[in-house]
């Protein structure tokens, strides 16, 4: 008697948002998590199956058999798997492709996590031979001999000095196959070691580690101290207490906060498996990462936004460093939020979560007013830390040279006498920002963006850094073919230049994407400033975070006031959490800093809110300006955004849907207005954006637009992408 035929719900990457339903073959049994080989359509794609015994939503007989259920290894957890249903669900992006995402790479492929050993593996034949007969063959003879005991791998031949050609022959004779083996023993990450360097807790460090152990509920933990107060060493004795239970940490770092000083205060601390993942690891690399954590053979996993995918076998606690950071969120495709999906992590695999920051979020912020977070402060530094102090530059009615003020050269100058180094910060690389043409005017700017060209000094090229299209044609205007043109303002390669010329018995450093470009070459800086001798660093937000450099005393920030002239209402706080992340570099062991902020915006309320009072006043500042606003975090946002080559027709099919969509009383449609960068990379970007006082409103509104979207023909006429919570407007 044969059974029932038992379907499944199978998730294939496609741009569709559903699942798809197969049978199983007869006598297998379906594995939730399991990757499958399906023929879709007329390709055979590797999915996975979401659900077991589903009832077919379409006629029996039109349902397809899976082709193949590929072996355990590659399963995804269930936590993992109910994290991207879930997420699937709330940022509204296709089952598949969501999964896809916190898959390595070779799995999508259908490929093993584990990486196959091949061992030479005496055969019957290689077994029955009398080792006497090869008296001729010695080395030959040799290779059987050292068979006899067990198959060896392709390094134990070569450490026994057996060559290629003597496997080869013995292969040739049958005596000898090579074999895979794929299936190491998962055993668990041992502990062997703690080193503490000599630190004992402060009793702030001690309260607040006592407050998380004795909670009776597991609220994310909002770890608000500035820089430098101790918050890694709390984590690090966090991530101590889950190591010593067996269970194992995993730790979000932002995507430039992945430096060899973070990696090493782990591994100096915990001798055990660390797992970094980075983006230089190999796909193969990749994956044996991932296999290992899931079978808990990791102590500790080390990583940028998407390691928050990575499975662990006995979830002992999650981090997210530096909460704010931008890159948590992915920006295009599957825009999803790390430190939120790491929150929930927390509760689905009950293991606590601290959220750490010098600059919280508002978000986070008024998560932990609304009780949902639990707020623990930070407010004193571990003793000799010292702390810095910040003054505004007032550059009205002063002459700026070259970037710089007068008053700001002599205060360089000073503490390079001194022996200290200074590092100046602009977050602008390049050499210049705009390229203009004295007799008519004329502006050099990108023909596929709504953007001005850069000028860089290196290579002697207008580059567009939305883009990325270089031009060499830079001595003549385009316009009026004057040569008489001009590059006007300034990016790191004139502060370099500028500093050169003025200081030049110091090095200059400058430390940018363009100049670290090279493997390797970040770290040869980061050397070279580390032997402390006086020096000048100039660099951008490379330089700002995850470093630190205990030589600095002081820091100088040009050119903050495009912050205050944005259209994004979230530039501010950027901007604020910027300064105080660039000013945290300073003075971090004996001397203390001083942090010099050159703006015309020196009387601005809340940027004098920030150096006077700090940054939960300014803070409160802000989230009371958005409240009053109506703005997020009070309110909620997600936004349909479309793009198309053609000018209007973005607009078009935006209009479109907003004209179809009925929303209710609370929820509001606005748009379609362009992004705030209208055209980049030669496409035309507008925007729609849902707002509402509650999430569940804005999910109904952008559900109903979403089948309205799929369903129009015009949609064939534009990319269109849904982005929840969205953490900008551009
Ligand atoms: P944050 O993560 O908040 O920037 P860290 O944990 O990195 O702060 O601490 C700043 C510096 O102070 C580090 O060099 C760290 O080793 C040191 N430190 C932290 N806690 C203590 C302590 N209790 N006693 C002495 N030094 C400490
Ligand atoms: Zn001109
Ligand atoms: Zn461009």
């Amino acid at each position: 008697m044969t059974s029932n035929p038992s379907y499944v719900a199978v998730a294939v990457a496609t741009p569709l948002r559903r699942d798809f339903h197969y049978r199983l073959p007869n006598g297998t049994k379906a594995r939730r998590g399991a990757r499958v080989k399906v023929q879709f359509g007329n390709r055979k794609l590797i999915g996975l199956i979401t659900k077991t015994d589903v009832v077919p939503d379409i006629a029996s007989s039109r349902i397809r058999e899976i082709i193949e259920i590929l072996p355990p290894e590659g399963d995804l957890p269930g936590p993992i798997l109910k994290l991207c249903t879930w997420a699937s669900d709330y940022y509204q992006h296709p089952i598949g492709e969501v999964i896809s995402t916190a898959q390595p790479s070779l799995l999508r492929k259908g490929e093993s996590p584990l990486d196959p050993v091949e061992f030479l593996t005496l055969t019957e034949t290689g077994r029955a031979v009398d080792p006497e007969s090869l008296k001729r063959a010695p080395a030959q003879r040799r290779l059987l001999e050292f068979l006899s005991s067990e198959p060896r791998t392709r390094q134990a031949l070569g450490k026994k000095e057996i060559t290629a050609q003597t496997i080869r022959t013995v292969i040739e004779k049958q005596w000898a196959t090579w074999q895979k083996e794929t299936q190491p023993e998962a055993s668990p990450f041992v502990l062997k070691g703690v080193d503490y360097q000599g630190i004992t807790l402060t009793t702030e460090q001690e309260t607040i580690l006592d407050t998380i152990d004795n909670r009776s509920d597991n609220l994310p933990v909002l770890l608000y101290g500035v820089t430098g107060s101790g918050k890694t060493e709390i984590y690090l004795r966090m991530i101590e207490k889950a190591l010593s239970k067996g269970k194992q940490a995993l730790v979000l770092v932002p995507e430039i906060g992945l430096t060899p000083q973070t990696i090493n205060r782990f591994r100096q601390r915990f001798n055990t498996e660390i797992s970094v993942m980075h983006s230089g690891l190999s796909d193969r690399e990749r994956a044996t990462s991932w296999w290992r954590a899931r079978e808990g053979m990791t102590g500790i996993v080390l990583g940028t936004r998407s390691a928050v995918f990575t499975p662990l076998k006995h979830p002992g606690v999650f981090i997210v460093d530096e909460e704010h950071d931008s890159s948590y969120k992915q920006q295009d495709g599957f825009r999803y939020s790390a430190r939120d999906l790491a929150v929930l992590r927390g509760q689905f695999e009950q293991a606590p979560v601290v959220l750490g920051s010098a600059t919280p979020s508002l978000e986070s912020l008024h998560n932990a007013e609304a009780s949902k977070y639990q707020l623990l402060e930070l407010k004193q530094r571990p003793p000799g830390v010292k702390t810095e102090t910040y003054e505004l530059l007032d550059t009205r009615h002063l002459e700026i040279r070259d970037g710089f003020t007068r008053g700001l050269k002599s205060r360089i100058e000073t503490s390079l006498s001194r022996g200290e180094q200074v590092l100046v910060f602009i977050n602008r690389r390049g050499f210049a920002p705009v390229m203009m043409c004295n007799d008519c005017g004329w502006i050099a700017h990108c023909r596929r963006c709504d953007a001005r060209l850069t000028y860089h000094l290196n290579t002697n090229t207008l580059v567009c850094h939305h883009c990325g299209s270089l031009s060499h044609n830079i001595i003549s205007c385009q316009s009026c073919n004057s040569q008489n043109v001009t590059a006007i303002g300034v990016g790191t390669q004139r502060v370099e230049q500028t500093l050169g010329n003025l200081f030049p018995d110091y090095p200059v450093y400058r430390v940018d994407r363009d100049s670290t470009r090279k493997k390797g070459s970040l770290e040869d800086l980061l050397d070279q400033i580390g032997r402390g001798e006086p020096a000048i660093l100039v660099g951008t937000q490379l330089l700002a975070k995850g470093h630190h450099f205990p030589n600095v005393t002081l820091v100088a920030i040009l050119d903050v006031d495009s912050g205050f002239y944005s259209a994004d209402f979230r530039a501010v706080e950027k901007l604020g959490q910027m300064l105080l992340q660039v000013g945290g570099r300073a003075g971090r062991a004996d001397k203390p800093g001083t942090v010099l902020i050159q703006t015309a915006f020196a009387t601005h309320p809340l940027l004098k809110q920030l150096v006077t009072s700090g940054y939960a006043d300014f803070a409160r500042g802000l989230l009371s300006e958005r409240e009053e606003a109506g703005l997020p975090p009070y309110t909620f946002q997600a936004i349909i955004r479309a793009e198309a080559t053609q000018s209007s027709a973005a607009r078009e099919f935006l209009a479109l849907l907003e004209k179809k969509t009925r929303t209710r009383d609370s929820v509001e449609l606005l748009g379609p207005i362009p992004a705030i960068m209208e055209k980049r990379a030669g496409r035309f970007r507008q925007m729609l954006i849902i707002a509402a006082p509650r999430r569940a409103l804005v999910h109904q509104t952008l559900a109903d637009l979403i089948t309205l979207a799929e369903s129009l023909p015009e949609a064939s006429r534009v990319r269109w992408s849904v982005d929840v919570d969205p953490a900008d407007l551009f």
